[in-house]
């Protein structure tokens, strides 16, 4: 079953590919306080749907308005 990005639904390439193509493997959900195990790709990165934090050293969603919303109304691949 391969694998995608957790936001945008795209699908995880090659690992190498990942990797250059800016690729994390998961991520912190400061709302529900529990590490996600889901890969993000670089353009959802960019977006600034997860940041990195200096401090925790990880990427990390930070609650916005109300990203239930967001995730219930999907993105169309
Ligand atoms: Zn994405």
């Amino acid at each position: 079953m391969p694998d995608c990005c957790a936001f945008c639904r795209a699908e995880l390439p090659d690992i190498p590919e990942a990797i250059d193509a800016g690729w994390i493997p998961s991520y912190w959900d400061a709302q529900k306080d529990v590490e996600v195990y889901r890969p993000v790709c670089g353009q959802c990165l960019s977006r600034g749907e997860v940041i990195f934090n200096d401090q925790m050293g990880d990427y990390e969603r930070i609650p916005v308005n109300d990203p239930t919303l967001v995730l219930a109304s999907g993105v169309p691949v």
